[in-house]
């Protein structure tokens, strides 16, 4: 509709797709239980950013999405939040169970930056969040995955190793994120990526969060999005 055309336009966000969903203008319009409400609110945000206005909408719907954006902008929350309702959806949480979200980002400092900002959002609900990437002795980082996790952080190389080891199995995962696409294949994690999603359930849900998207993120899109929205907010070039 009209109103929704403007407020697109105010919020400088590009969409395309088939069957668009609708962006919000607050958090009150999230449909999130108080629980998530409540630690979104102890951030001291006062309303989503742009991102987060249309990027959350198109998760909770379980639709694909490839979301373009520059840095700063708000990219993690906007799939942090849609993962908690999709984990308290499942019928009930089992010990020693794989992730049923999996968050893949390209560096250790990212995935543990990931891990703390989703910790605070998990924790109330009881979800274990586990991190794991290179550089740190896998005896541990076995064990916690043997334990069961809802959500995964990690880096494509050491998730490989682990699941060689049979530290952890996919076959719970239908949310998977892949945080920094771009960042990803810059640094050749490219066939890593494919090895990790070509492991992971089909009709999963799939989000990627990128600040370009240069042709070899589009053509890894093109493989393993089923019928994505994709959005871009301001002038990313996309
Ligand atoms: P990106 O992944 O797009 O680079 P981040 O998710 O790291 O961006 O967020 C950048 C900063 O903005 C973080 O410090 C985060 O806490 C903050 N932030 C996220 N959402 C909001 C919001 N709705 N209001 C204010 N600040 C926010
Ligand atoms: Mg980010």
């Amino acid at each position: 509709t009209e109103r929704v055309f403007e407020l697109r336009k105010d919020l400088d966000i590009r969409i395309n797709g088939k069957d668009l969903v609708n962006p919000v203008t607050s958090f009150g319009h999230y449909g999130f239980d108080n629980l998530l409400i409540q630690s979104i609110q102890k951030q001291g945000y006062e309303s989503p950013t742009s991102i987060q206005k249309q990027a959350v909408p198109i998760a909770l719907s379980g639709r694909d999405l490839i979301a373009i954006a520059k840095t700063g902008s708000g990219k993690t929350a906007s799939f942090i939040w849609p993962a908690i309702p999709h984990i308290m959806d499942q019928p009930y949480l089992e010990k020693g169970d794989g992730p049923i979200a999996l968050f893949v980002a390209p560096t250790r400092e990212l995935a543990h930056q990931i891990y703390l900002e989703t910790q605070k959002f998990a924790k109330p609900y009881k979800i274990r969040t586990s991190v794991i990437y290179g550089g740190v002795t896998k005896l541990l980082q076995c064990r916690e995955l043997k334990a069961g996790c809802e959500i995964l952080v990690t880096t494509p190389g050491r998730l490989i190793d682990m699941i060689k080891l049979k530290a952890t199995k996919m076959n719970r995962v239908t949310y998977l994120v892949l945080d920094e696409a771009d960042r990803m294949f810059d640094m050749g994690f490219g066939p890593q990526v494919q090895s990790i999603v070509g492991q992971i359930r089909p009709d999963r849900q799939t989000l990627l969060f990128s600040a370009t998207f240069p042709p070899n993120i589009e053509e890894l899109a093109r493989n393993i999005l089923i019928d994505p929205i994709r959005i871009s907010i301001g002038n990313t070039g996309s």
